[in-house]
């Protein structure tokens, strides 16, 4: 029995969408508590998470996605590195088991700074960029409030240490080496792909919509943080959101959006591999998960 094994194999899946290949790259799960949403009781947490068959308290799983097509060699997202304990931090050892050095991604797009998604840029030990051929292209607006010193200030000494501080200590590096491009809402930043802007959960929280071939899909960042409760009840929000009504207000619109233009979703949030489509759920959504494929 000793022989069976003990963990999965490498986290990752790689997708055609159009001409740009689309490859899932697991960071592994952080397990939260109930008191992540904000004004949601417990049972009502435990109830929609055993209709789905989920643990409950809800376990987050984290994703980012590569891209290689007319965009270049593109991540969207760089994980939690060591900030989440052993259940996460997994991007860099999936990168490696998908054969894609560091070195050779060209852009890394962030949807916002929070240490799920952006801890894995920098080495904050010694500063060292762990992209380090990479241009890094974020929201102007999540710069402009992680580095204001007055928004610092104001915020509460959680707040300041993880996401003021280390924000600074993640994308300084890029900023200071002259490889930081900031961008807002409807940019295209690179060929086929634009920020659509959906703030609420940060200030600046951006989503990245990829269009090949006639057809769309969307890297939604934390558009849902636990996709059971926030995609079937999306005016749910989180206790970590920036603005929660803001945000809430900004996903009901575009998950909308998604449906009538029928995008593909890929989520950070989504259970690995995380993308789905979305369909219509009494006054809700629900994702229908896309079904693994053995061709490429
Ligand atoms: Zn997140």
């Amino acid at each position: 029995m000793n022989q069976l094994p003990t963990r999965q194999i490498p986290g990752v899946y790689h997708r055609r969408f159009g001409e740009v290949l689309v490859t899932a790259l697991s960071d592994g799960f952080v397990e939260m508590g109930y008191d992540i949403f904000r004004e949601f009781s417990r049972d009502e947490v435990d109830r929609m998470m055993a209709r789905d068959h989920r643990l409950s308290p809800p376990r987050i799983s984290v994703n980012c996605f590569l891209l290689r097509g007319p965009m270049g060699r593109v991540l969207i997202d760089t994980g939690s590195q060591d900030n989440f304990g052993p259940t996460a931090g997994k991007l860099f050892e999936n990168l490696a088991a998908a054969g894609v050095d560091p070195a050779s991604i060209e852009h890394v797009l962030l949807t916002h700074c929070h240490p799920d998604h952006s801890a894995g840029l920098t080495d904050t030990r010694d500063g060292r960029r762990l992209f380090p051929n990479a241009r890094l292209i974020v929201n102007r607006k999540e710069i402009a409030h992680w580095f204001s010193d007055e928004e610092r200030d104001r915020a509460d000494e959680r707040k300041r240490l993880r996401y003021f501080d280390w924000t600074r200590a993640q994308v300084g590096p890029y900023r200071d080496a002259g490889l930081l491009d900031e961008a807002g809402d409807g940019d295209e930043v690179l060929p086929g792909i634009t920020l659509l802007e959906c703030a609420g959960h940060t200030p600046g929280h951006s989503t990245w919509a990829i269009r090949s071939q006639g057809r769309q899909m969307i890297v939604w960042g934390d558009l849902a943080h636990v996709p059971e409760v926030q995609v079937a009840r999306p005016g749910v929000s989180m206790s970590f959101d920036h603005d929660p009504d803001l945000a809430a207000r900004n996903r009901i619109a575009l998950l909308q959006r998604i449906h009538d233009e029928d995008m593909l979703v890929a989520g950070m949030h989504i259970h690995f591999p995380g993308f789905g489509w979305l369909m219509r759920d009494g006054d809700g959504w629900r994702i229908a998960t896309e079904q693994w494929a053995f061709e490429i």
